[in-house]
């Protein structure tokens, strides 16, 4: 085994140059070997990137194996509880959220968002259709969801026109934490106890404006906002 003067790399017997530094190898007892590959490939070539559509069709075939298994093992084993239904509903939810960005290019991020929350509410229906809870999902999860289905499209088209910089776009998203949890627990208490008591989400909403007090300070003042921006690469 032979090593390169100069760098001292380890070198392939018959090499004519360290792969390394390009030192020439000057061994009298081995004769040089042009034909000896190299220790790097010549050539430079990239692996072509995996088409939208075979990563669509992909995922689409793994859900759904998931969710034919669980059907045909739920046929065997504890037939007497459809359980395999909430899998499946799962994996529809799931192929709602993945798939349709990968097919449609360019799709819109708020449109997105929508047709996730409104998955979410959809399976959630499923659930409260098979427990045979109706009045919970109108009264508690419709509620909800459609609260989310308004904020977060609504939240990401301020952001997006008034193309908002990272630290107003974090207060934004701080303030609609803060709100969305005040009308979930709105929502929960005029469903459980029928008034409303505000506990939890007031102190989520404090921590909302508590972490938002000294972004927009950084905000405000120039000093600190070029300090940020420096260090965060903003
Ligand atoms: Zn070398």
């Amino acid at each position: 085994m032979s090593y390169c003067v100069n760098c001292g790399v380890e070198l392939n017997p018959g090499a004519i140059a360290c792969p390394l530094c390009s030192t020439p190898v000057v061994n009298p007892n081995c004769h040089p070997d042009a034909a000896e590959p190299g220790f790097f490939p010549s050539r430079k070539e990239e692996v072509a990137p995996v088409s939208r559509r075979e990563a669509a069709l992909l995922l689409s075939s793994m859900l759904l194996s998931v969710a034919i298994c669980c059907g045909l093992l739920n046929l065997v084993f504890y037939s007497h509880i459809w359980w395999s239904f909430f899998i499946g509903g799962a994996m529809a939810m799931l192929w709602v959220w993945f798939v349709p960005p990968l097919l449609i290019k360019g799709m819109f991020i708020w449109v997105r968002l929508t047709l996730d929350v409104l998955a979410v509410g959809a399976y959630v229906c499923l659930i409260a259709v098979a427990l045979d809870g109706m009045d919970w999902f109108l009264a508690l999860a419709l509620p909800i969801n459609v609260a989310a289905v308004v904020i977060i499209p609504v939240l990401y088209w301020i952001i997006r026109t008034r193309r908002c910089s990272l630290l107003v776009s974090a207060v934004l998203v701080l303030m609609a934490i803060g709100l969305f949890s005040m009308l979930t627990e709105y929502i929960c208490d005029r469903y459980l106890i029928g008034e409303w008591t505000p506990g939890w989400a007031l102190v989520v909403l404090a921590s909302c404006v508590g972490l938002s007090i000294p972004l927009i300070i950084v905000r405000r003042v120039p000093s600190l906002r070029e300090e940020a921006r420096r260090r965060f690469h903003m």
